[in-house]
């Protein structure tokens, strides 16, 4: 039973129109660590993190070779980062190819990362609007909350994933049935839900619903 009150969080999803080529190029460049994870047989999420105009890391998902479900692309580059810069990161901007799930969400809020850039969302862990909203609900007051935007390369970041998919169900003892084994390149559309927005720096508040795989 829901609570009473309860809202749904929302994602922000900037329209491709008011994307900028800087944050565009960036984003290729976590799209090339993703095309390497799927090239790796890995989930294909690859990320880099900017700071004045500059890469300080970048890292794909590496769960499967170092057998750890944290080392999502991340928590990956994070361990580097954390090496080297003093927290928090607040002049650091994330580039991510999909939505950062909870775990990474709060971890991105506790080292105090500025900004946050995503290409697509994700309806079943996403932590930053999608599923909740740990990078800026007011009920954390232990850190400071950080703007999420996605969005960026959207397509390409749900074809990424849908790849990795569709050879992981080709390669089962059991494959599922036959429909499974077509890729799907349709992009279903971004839908809107009726919610009262909630303003940020750069954009309006709308879901961001994606099919993944
Ligand atoms: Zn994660």
């Amino acid at each position: 039973m829901q609570t009473s009150g309860w809202t749904p969080p929302l994602a922000v999803y900037v329209p491709e129109e008011e994307q900028q080529d800087i944050d565009l190029e960036w984003m290729k460049v976590a799209l090339d660590q993703a095309e390497e994870a799927l090239a790796a047989k890995e989930v294909p999420v690859g990320c880099v993190f900017v700071k004045n105009g500059k890469a300080i890391a970048k890292a794909r998902n590496r769960t499967n070779e170092w057998r750890n479900a944290t080392l999502h692309a991340e928590l990956v580059s994070l361990d580097e980062i954390l090496k080297t810069h003093p927290l928090p990161l607040q002049d650091v901007t994330l580039y991510v190819t999909v939505e950062p799930c909870v775990m990474c969400a709060s971890a991105l809020r506790q080292v105090g990362i500025g900004k946050v850039f995503y290409g697509a969302g994700n309806e079943r862990f996403g932590g930053c609007g999608s599923v909740l909203d740990v990078n800026d609900t007011p009920s954390i007051q232990s850190s400071l909350s950080y703007p999420a935007f996605g969005g960026y390369y959207r397509p390409e970041a749900i074809m990424l994933l849908r790849r990795f998919y569709l050879i992981q169900n080709s390669n089962a003892p059991k494959p599922k049935n036959k429909t499974t084994r077509v890729l799907k390149t349709d992009i279903l559309p971004i839908k809107s839900r009726t919610a009262s927005p909630i303003a940020t720096p750069d954009g309006s508040r709308t879901p961001l619903e994606t099919e993944l795989s």
